[in-house]
C-alpha cells in the first residue's frame, strides 16, 4: 500500500516567514493525521539567489517549530539531469520552442499594441502573456539563432500542448485540510500563455521541476498556499504531457502580514528567525498563524 505523501517545498532565496510556518506545520499535521509521509524539498534551481546559509536557516527554523521529515532531503540543484530529461521529451515532441524575445522587446511589443488601443491579455498573476512571435519561426532560422548564441528560453507551445491532451483538463481540489470533500477544478492552462519551461542556462523552471519531483518522490497530496492555485493548471498540463500521475491538491489560506497584506520574504519582522530571537515560542507561532492549539507541548 502506498502511504499518503505530503511535502513542504521552500526556496532558500530568503528567510522563512509565518506563512511558510503555517504551510509547513499544516503539511506535517496532515501527514500525521493520515498516517502518511512528510517530505521536505529544497527548491533552489535559481542558483544565483539561493544560498546554503538560507538553506541551513530553513532546517533550523523547521526543527525549532517541531517538524520532522524524511531524509535525505531532495535538493533540486542536485537533480538538473532529471529535469533535462523531461525537457528533452518536450523538445522531441515539439511541445516547446526556443523563444528569443528579451524582456525589453516583450515590453515594447506589448506597449506598442496597447498604444493602438488593444488590451493585452494577462495571466492569472497579472503578467502580460508572451507575444509568442517566434512560435512560428522556421526550423532553419531557429537553428541559426541558437548556433549564433542568441539568448533564449524554452517556452511551452500551449496550443500544441492542448491539442495533444483531453482538453477538459481538471485537477482534484480538497475543500479543506480534513480531506473529505473534493471537487474538480477546470485547469485552464491557456490562461498562462506560452510559459517558460526552461532557460538556456538553467535547464528547468519552477513548473517543470515541481511536476518532475512530485512524481519522482511519490507525492500524493500537494498542500500549499492559495497563491499557487492557478499555477496548478499549468502543472496539470505538464503532468499529462509527461505521462506523470495526477495528484490531489489543497490550496490553503494565506497568512496576512501585520498590515493585512501578503507576507513577503523581504519583511524581516515576520521572519521566523527574527521572531525566535525576539522570544516568540513555537506555540505562539501556532497561535499567530491560526493553527489549532491543543495545549500539548510542541514536540522537541
Ligand atoms: N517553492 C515554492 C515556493 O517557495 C513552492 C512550490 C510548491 O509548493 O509547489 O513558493
Amino acid at each position: 500500500m502506498t502511504l499518503p505523501t505530503f511535502r513542504f517545498a521552500p526556496s532558500p532565496n530568503g528567510e522563512l516567514h509565518l506563512g511558510h510556518a503555517y504551510s509547513a506545520m499544516l503539511n506535517h499535521a496532515m501527514a500525521k493525521a493520515n498516517g502518511g509521509r512528510m517530505l521536505l524539498r529544497i527548491e533552489d534551481i535559481d542558483t544565483t539567489r539561493c544560498t546554503s546559509a538560507l538553506e541551513a536557516g530553513i532546517y533550523e527554523d523547521l526543527r525549532w517549530l517541531g517538524m520532522s521529515w524524511e531524509e535525505p532531503v531532495r535538493r533540486q540543484s542536485d537533480h538538473f539531469a532529471d529535469y533535462e530529461q523531461a525537457l528533452s521529451r518536450l523538445i522531441d515532441e515539439e511541445l516547446v520552442y526556443p523563444a528569443f524575445m528579451s524582456r525589453g522587446e516583450i515590453r515594447a511589443f506589448i506597449a506598442d499594441s496597447e498604444g493602438s488601443g488593444r488590451d493585452w491579455p494577462r495571466d492569472p498573476d497579472g503578467v502580460p502573456l508572451y507575444p509568442a512571435l517566434d512560435r512560428t519561426l522556421g526550423l532553419k532560422e531557429r537553428g541559426r539563432r541558437v548556433a549564433d548564441g542568441a539568448p533564449f528560453a524554452w517556452r511551452l507551445d500551449v496550443r500544441a500542448a492542448m491539442a495533444r491532451i483531453d482538453p477538459s483538463l481538471t485537477w482534484c481540489e480538497y475543500s479543506d485540510e480534513n480531506l473529505v470533500q473534493m471537487s474538480l477544478v477546470d485547469a485552464q492552462p491557456q490562461a498562462w500563455g506560452d510559459v517558460i519551461v526552461a532557460r538556456r542556462e538553467i535547464p528547468t523552471s519552477y513548473h517543470l521541476s515541481v511536476v518532475v519531483d512530485d512524481a519522482l518522490q511519490g507525492v500524493s497530496h500537494v498542500v500549499r498556499g492559495m497563491d499557487l492555485y492557478f499555477a496548478t493548471g499549468i502543472q496539470r498540463l505538464l503532468q499529462d504531457l509527461l505521462g506523470l500521475p495526477q495528484l490531489r491538491y489543497f490550496h490553503h489560506r494565506l497568512v496576512p502580514g501585520p498590515d493585512g497584506r501578503k507576507l513577503s520574504k523581504s519583511q524581516k519582522d515576520t521572519g521566523l528567525t527574527a521572531l525566535r530571537k525576539a522570544g516568540v515560542t513555537p506555540l505562539d507561532v501556532r497561535r499567530l498563524v491560526g493553527l489549532e492549539v491543543t495545549g500539548a507541548p510542541v514536540p522537541p
